[in-house]
């Protein structure tokens, strides 16, 4: 769940981790920890049919819910880091 100063700007204010709702840590608008994000638009095939779907999990949530997987996430290699 982001907040950001104000409706036009895109700095971050507070990033909260949907799962377990700690805060992470944001210094001068920049996060300072990694966070997974989700985001998913439901298609006409679903109930869910044309709704946004979105969250953010801090680190230690993203492993838990990855640990429910049958097959685990495919995970590769980055050569570049953001
Ligand atoms: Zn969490």
């Amino acid at each position: 769940m982001r907040k950001y100063l104000n409706q036009n700007s895109r700095e971050l204010q507070e990033i909260k981790c949907n799962m377990c709702g700690r805060t992470m840590r944001i210094e001068n608008g920049y996060l300072k920890e990694d966070c997974f994000t989700a985001e998913h638009v439901f298609g006409y095939f679903s109930a869910k049919d044309g709704t946004r779907h979105r969250f953010d999990l801090c680190e230690s949530c993203y492993d838990k819910m990855v640990a429910g997987f049958a097959i685990p996430a495919e995970v590769g290699e980055e050569t570049e880091l953001v």
